[in-house]
């Protein structure tokens, strides 16, 4: 029995008075809720107030983002060790607009995973397909090249660990949710391509997250789903009464 995860993920959106004052409502609107991880990724700049805000909560924190890099002349850039020292305990990597906007590739995905879970932090690991990629039929070959290149390298213990979030890039911000069946279908073959790829024991521990449209009107049904464990939310997220909803939708007794 997996732990649904639930992640919001603010992107460019709040200040870090915002990020504060959204801790304040949205952290006794699932003080009651202990059978979901529940993780709010805000812009770096709202991260340690943030961590500050959700202290003693069960709500965790976590980046949009982080450098594969230890330290060094990398203008810009935040390491998986600020993450760590900052309280932050998980990371967002590979998410759609990372590789579309910033060129991010299978293999710098995969070299940022390793580094976050070398330092302790929690990879959400971000796939997708276009919808050119869907319409051509080769949602499932984009997704094993994600996997498998994202991934490689791990051991069984660390990818059941770890938190995969299946994103079609044609569903993100775009209210045009994945239908069940749509995500059914492709959850079921992640599940399946890290069962070949790492074995039972990994794939079973794997929580495997969907993203694209979440509301609290859509996520119960698909909350529902076997193989879909969670939600990696944007728009719906920066609400803390909408997000809560969609927490609550994703409680194993709701679902
Ligand atoms: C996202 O950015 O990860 C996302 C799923 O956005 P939205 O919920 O707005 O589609």
């Amino acid at each position: 029995m997996r732990t649904p995860f639930v992640a919001a993920n603010w992107k460019m959106h709040k200040t870090v008075q915002e990020a504060i004052d959204y801790a304040r409502n949205f952290v006794p609107l699932v003080a009651s809720v202990s059978d979901v991880d529940i993780v709010l990724a805000p812009p770096f700049l709202a991260l340690p107030a943030l961590v500050e805000a959700t202290e003693g909560s069960r709500v965790g924190v976590a980046a949009q983002n982080v450098s594969a890099e230890p330290n060094g002349a990398f203008t810009g850039e935040v390491s998986v060790g600020m993450l760590g020292a900052a309280g932050v305990t998980q990371v967002i990597i590979g998410h759609s607009e990372r590789r579309q906007l910033y060129g991010e590739t299978d293999a710098g995905v995969n070299a940022k995973t390793r580094a976050a879970i070398d330092a302790g932090l929690t990879p959400i690991v971000c796939v997708g397909e276009t919808l050119d990629e869907r319409e051509a039929d080769r949602t499932f070959d984009v997704l094993d090249r994600q996997v498998g290149e994202g991934l490689a390298g791990l051991t069984p213990e660390q990818v059941a660990a770890l938190v995969v979030a299946y994103e079609p890039v044609w569903a993100i911000g775009t209210g045009r949710v994945a239908t069940p069946d749509q995500a059914d279908t492709v959850h079921r073959h992640i599940r399946e391509q890290l069962t070949s790829q790492f074995g039972d024991a990994a794939a079973s521990g794997c929580r495997v997250i969907y993203g694209g449209s979440v509301k609290p009107a859509n996520a119960m049904e698909l909350m529902a789903l076997a193989d879909v464990d969670g939600a990696l939310v944007g728009g719906a997220s920066l609400d803390p009464a909408s997000f809560a909803a969609i927490v609550t939708a994703s409680r194993p007794s709701t679902t």
